[in-house]
């Protein structure tokens, strides 16, 4: 019964995925159709961003009112900022940003690194919650890219599946750096490489930023001071 039921159900699976196709390419041309108010200038956003990590820096920040936000948050979000950062715990972008709820939308590994899973949590708050800026997020002294820089075999497949993203970063300053400062040049290439990777991976990601619907932003955050500052230029 139950497999007939299934059965019942296949051609109504098949109508509703088909629909959901034809759907798609209209969602892609108004990916922010969820928001009916006019898309924030991405310098803007960025600003803003800057703003609340100076005050961050200065240990000032913006008093939060978490229970009204948390309760008008409940009925929906639109984040305005996708945040692609490293897992390292003295580098919350929530906190380093003087941002709060439903602010950032944050996809965090080791390396900031985005996999296909990370990818499609982009894709998501591009499309369905509307962020149009996105930052990549580095930091000094990163531990995932001194990892990849010290060229040893990791312990773990899993350990090892970081180093090997890290790496191409690594091999494009290996020859005009060593030591500390190799580390240093590695990870501001790794956050452009990751960037870069996000654009080239992501099909729904680089039509947005061609269409200049999504601007990618490259920074690294020191792990001393609490700044976050703007590596090359705005893609
Ligand atoms: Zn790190």
């Amino acid at each position: 019964m139950k497999l007939r039921l299934s059965f019942l159900f296949l051609p109504v699976l098949l109508a509703a995925l088909a629909l959901a196709q034809a759907t798609a390419p209209a969602q892609h041309a108004t990916p922010h159709s969820a928001t009916s108010q006019p898309a924030v200038p991405a310098g803007k956003i960025w600003a803003d961003l800057m703003d609340g990590n100076k005050r961050f820096v200065a240990g000032k920040p913006r008093a939060k009112a978490l229970v009204g936000q948390r309760e008008e948050l409940a009925k929906g979000q639109h984040p305005k900022a996708m945040v692609l950062s490293c897992s390292d715990s003295r580098v919350p972008p929530e906190l380093v940003f003087d941002q709060s709820l439903g602010d950032l939308f944050v996809v965090r590994a080791a390396g900031n690194v985005a996999d296909a899973v990370g990818l499609g949590s982009m894709e998501y708050a591009y499309e369905h919650l509307g962020s149009t800026v996105l930052v990549v997020l580095g930091h000094t002294k990163c531990g995932a890219v001194t990892a990849a820089c010290s060229g040893e075999k990791m312990p773990t497949s899993n350990l090892q599946a970081i180093v090997d993203k890290i790496e191409p970063a690594v091999a494009k300053q290996k020859n005009s750096a060593e030591g500390d400062a190799l580390i240093e040049a590695a990870i501001k290439e790794n956050v452009h490489q990751s960037a870069a990777d996000v654009l080239a991976h992501s099909e729904v990601l680089r039509h947005a930023k061609e269409e200049h619907k999504l601007t990618v932003y490259e920074a690294e955050y020191q792990l001393d001071t609490g700044e976050v500052l703007r590596l090359g230029n705005e893609k």
